[in-house]
């Protein structure tokens, strides 16, 4: 049974109602479908929907996909936990991160990208519940680590990304959300040209879109639970 087509209609319908209520263009948030754990049928249904920007987070299985589907120019972004010895391979086959926090990988990254192909776009990751067991740099660290990946050739920093803590209430997660666009605004004063915030997913993407969300990154509600 296949309702990839209606679903990611929905989840369009709610991007563009959250997008209204916010007094904000739609065209203003991107819509970022996650595959992870799907197959890659299941992304073409999708690509074939009219979607365009597919999230990923296990390097190999994105790997199987993206050369299952080289014929589509689809827009790669890897949006797992980086790992130093896979850098190599997202360098090459990706077109965005969204999980960079720490500044030698940004470097590695840089090295690594090659050199016929755009800059990759990076997100720096905050983790803004202070949980240890997350990925993403603590906000007092963030201003550095953004100087010195946005001064790195060969890669791109477009701003910030967040994942809340799943057991925040609402009221909590807005205001991580809100945290976050408080800290691209001040990256922006430091000079620093940004305009992206990937923040939001299938349950909250509309709270994220009420706080300037311009990318939202949605499995479930797409594909089916995993
Ligand atoms: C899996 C994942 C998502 C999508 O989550 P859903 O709740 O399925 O929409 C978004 N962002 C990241 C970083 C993820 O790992």
């Amino acid at each position: 049974m296949n309702q990839i087509p209606e679903r990611l209609a929905a989840v369009g319908q709610r991007i563009a109602d959250a997008a209204a209520r916010a007094d904000r263009e739609p065209g203003g948030v991107q819509l970022l479908a996650v595959s992870k754990k799907k197959p890659a049928r299941d992304v073409l249904a999708a690509w074939s929907a009219g979607q365009r920007l597919f999230g990923e987070n296990y390097v190999q299985e994105a790997l199987e996909k993206i050369r299952a589907l080289s014929a589509y120019p689809i827009e790669w972004h890897y949006i797992g936990r980086l790992q130093s010895n896979k850098l190599a391979e997202i360098a090459q086959h990706f077109s965005w991160v969204h999980g960079l926090d720490r500044l030698s990988h940004a470097e590695k990254l840089a090295r690594l990208r090659p050199a016929d192909a755009p800059p990759i776009n990076v997100c720096i990751q905050v983790n803004l519940s202070n949980e240890t067991s997350k990925g993403g740099i603590g906000e007092a660290e963030l201003a550095e680590l953004a100087t010195a990946v946005a001064a790195l050739s060969g890669l791109k920093l477009r701003g910030l990304m967040t994942m809340p803590d799943p057991a925040c209430d609402e009221e909590q997660t807005r205001e991580t959300f809100r945290r976050l666009r408080q800290l691209l605004a001040a990256l922006d004063q430091q000079g620093l040209a940004l305009d992206t915030l990937s923040m939001g997913m299938s349950g909250d993407l509309e709270l994220a879109i009420a706080e300037g969300a311009s990318i939202v990154r949605v499995g479930t509600d797409i594909f089916g639970p995993r």
